[in-house]
C-alpha cells in the first residue's frame, strides 16, 4: 500500500479546562507520526457544549499547543462545521439511517443521564437510582427521539496497534452491530437539527469522518475503545467499504509532570513523545527530565528531534512496527 490519500488524526479532544499534557501528547504524537509517514496530520476539536463554556477556552489551548510546537498541519473545530454536521444529518435522514422514533428513555434533572432504557444500557453515573452529578432521581420517560442505525454488520475493514485490543475492540463492535443509537438529547446540546438537541459525541464521530480518505489513521487512549467502535459503524455508512480504519491505542498520562524543569521546546516533546509507552495507562516520565537535563545530552536531543521532524514516507503496512519500535519501547532512553 502506498501513503497516496491517507490522513492521520486525533480523536475529537474537548478543550481542556487548565493545561493538559496528556493532551498535547497526543497531539503531538499525531503530527509527528504525520510527519515520518509523510501524510497530513489533522487535529479535530469540541468546543461546542452548553455544560461548560469551551469555546472562550480554545485560543489558549491552540496557543498552548502552539508554543509546544505541537499544532498538526490542519486544524478542524466542531463549532467551525456545523454547516458540514447539518449537511449530513439531513443526508442520512434522507437515506434512512436517521429516524425518528418513540424512545424508552432513562433521564434526570441535569441531562447528563439521558439514555436508551434497555439493557445493553450501561451507566457509571447512576449511584442508589440518583444521578452522582445532579442528586436527582432518574425517571423513566417515553418521548420522540432521533436514532441512528447501525448496520446489521459491522464489517468495515480496521487494524487496532498494539494488536492485543482488537478482540474486545471486535466484541464491543459486534454488541452495535443493528442497533439503533440514541442521538437525540433532551437538553440543549448547542447543536440542533430540526427541533431535536444532538447529541455531541456522535456529532464527533460525523466530524472525525469529514475528511475522505483511503486510510485513516486514528490516535486515541484505550479507554475509549466503544467510541472507536462506534466511529468505525458510522464510518462504514459514510464510505461503504471504500475506507480502512487504522487506530492507535496512546498511553492515557496521569500524574504531574515537573513542566517546571523542562528547559526548552525541544526537551518537552521529547519529555511527551517518551512518556507514552506500551501501558494504557501511566504516569509521566518524571525521571526522564533530569536525563534531559544532562549538558553531555544536548547535542543528541537536538539530533533526535531533528530525526522525528524527518520524513521518512514509513508505508502504512509498516506502521505498526514502527509504532512498538520507537514509541512503545519501554527501554527509550538507549536513544539518550
Ligand atoms: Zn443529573
Amino acid at each position: 500500500m502506498n501513503n497516496n490519500n491517507n490522513i492521520i488524526t486525533t480523536i475529537s479532544l474537548g478543550v481542556p479546562q487548565k493545561q493538559n499534557y496528556g493532551i498535547m501528547a497526543t497531539v503531538l504524537l499525531c503530527k509527528i507520526l504525520g510527519i515520518k509517514l509523510d501524510i497530513p496530520s489533522y487535529l479535530f476539536i469540541n468546543a461546542i457544549s452548553t455544560y461548560k463554556d469551551k469555546v472562550s477556552l480554545l485560543p489558549e489551548f491552540l496557543s498552548h499547543l502552539n508554543d509546544a510546537n505541537a499544532v498538526p498541519q490542519h486544524v478542524i473545530k466542531d463549532t467551525e462545521s456545523i454547516k458540514y454536521t447539518l449537511s449530513i444529518l439531513a443526508n442520512l435522514s434522507n437515506n434512512g439511517y436517521i429516524l425518528e422514533k418513540k424512545v424508552k428513555k432513562i433521564k434526570c434533572d441535569c441531562g447528563r443521564i439521558d439514555a436508551k432504557d434497555d439493557t445493553e444500557t450501561r451507566y457509571n453515573f447512576i449511584k442508589n437510582g440518583k444521578c452522582i452529578f445532579c442528586g436527582s432521581e432518574v425517571k423513566n420517560q417515553e418521548s420522540n427521539e432521533l436514532v441512528f442505525q447501525m448496520p446489521k454488520n459491522i464489517t468495515l475493514s480496521y487494524q487496532m496497534i498494539p494488536n492485543r485490543h482488537s478482540k474486545n475492540f471486535q466484541n464491543l463492535q459486534n454488541a452495535l452491530s443493528g442497533r439503533e443509537i440514541l442521538i437525540s438529547k433532551s437538553r440543549d446540546t448547542g447543536l440542533r437539527y430540526d427541533e431535536y438537541n444532538i447529541d455531541v459525541d456522535f456529532n464527533n464521530y460525523l466530524l472525525m469522518n469529514s475528511v475522505p480518505c483511503d486510510n485513516h489513521i486514528i490516535l486515541a487512549s484505550a479507554n475509549i475503545l466503544q467510541h472507536m467502535a462506534m466511529f468505525n459503524g458510522i464510518s462504514q455508512v459514510l464510505y461503504g467499504n471504500e475506507k480502512h480504519n487504522i487506530f492507535i491505542m496512546v498511553s492515557y498520562l496521569t500524574g504531574e509532570p515537573h513542566i517546571e524543569k523542562i528547559k526548552n521546546v525541544n526537551d518537552l516533546q521529547l519529555f511527551l513523545l517518551n512518556s507514552i509507552n506500551k501501558f494504557d495507562k501511566v504516569d509521566f516520565d518524571n525521571g526522564f527530565i533530569t536525563m534531559l537535563n544532562k549538558p553531555s545530552k544536548h547535542t543528541y536531543v537536538n539530533q533526535l528531534i531533528d530525526w522525528y521532524y524527518k520524513p521518512e514516507s514509513i508505508s502504512i503496512d509498516q506502521l505498526e512496527s514502527f509504532y512498538l519500535r520507537i514509541f512503545l519501547n519501554n527501554n527509550k532512553q538507549q536513544f539518550l
